[in-house]
């Protein structure tokens, strides 16, 4: 049983999701702050962080920020409230994986956990791939820069093995959301975009001057090497 970690102040919200999630199979725990919510991290492993944006207190970026720093690499979708569009790109930049605008569907919300928990249990490739001074390990997820690791969230993980394996090909943005994030249509090609610049930081020496992950303009990216 997938275990999901809901961090979520208003209560209503919160028991709604943990009953639609219980009934599809998930084991929901619930906090309703990012203290809370921290503490539980350092107690339990979960699979998959249902974040909300605005709590009292610390909010749900600043959380964020902090269990990233911490090394966790598990998938976090936020939750935000409509007219939040400006946070998304920050939420993204600081290593979310995805975002679900409320109201939301339960059948949009268990879609996208669905997509997020799939790609990170079912892609395991023993086989390791070094390019520069990188070197990734397929089986344990790891990415390597001369031997001291990278922290690659595990969206970050996915799309760089994605496009690893297509090289030299053009991946349009639109497979990348596909097969990434499941999504059949585009929200915001931003999503991609952030995520690519997120990587370059990590493995390339001049993320602005990529040797490695190239732009496709108007198409998507590509690998090289
Ligand atoms: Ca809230």
């Amino acid at each position: 049983m997938k275990k999901i970690l809901l961090i979520e102040d208003e209560y209503a919200m919160a028991d709604a999701i943990s009953d639609a999630l219980d009934f599809h199979g998930f084991a929901v725990t619930h906090a309703d702050s990012a203290e809370e919510g921290e503490d539980l991290l350092g107690k339990e492993a979960f699979d998959l962080i249902l974040l909300d944006v605005m709590l009292p207190g610390r909010d749900g970026f600043d959380m964020l920020h902090a269990i990233r720093a911490r090394g966790i690499t598990i998938p976090v979708i936020m939750l935000t409230a409509r007219g939040e569009e400006v946070d998304k790109v920050v939420g993204l930049e600081i290593g979310a994986d995805d975002y679900v605008t409320k109201p939301f569907s339960n059948r949009e919300l268990v879609a996208r956990i669905k997509a997020h928990l799939r790609r990170t249990s079912n892609d395991q490739v023993p086989q390791e791939f070094t390019f520069g001074d990188i070197r990734v390990d397929f089986l344990t997820h790891k990415v390597f820069c001369r031997d001291e690791p990278v922290n690659l969230t595990s969206t970050e993980f996915a799309i760089l093995k994605l496009l690893i394996r297509q090289r030299p090909e053009v991946v349009s943005r639109e497979r990348i959301l596909n097969e990434i994030w499941g999504y059949t249509f585009c929200p915001d090609s931003r999503m991609v975009d952030t995520h690519i610049l997120n990587i370059r930081k990590k493995v390339e020496s001049d993320p602005h001057n990529p040797d490695f992950i190239k732009t496709y303009h108007g198409v998507g990216y590509r690998f090289l090497g």
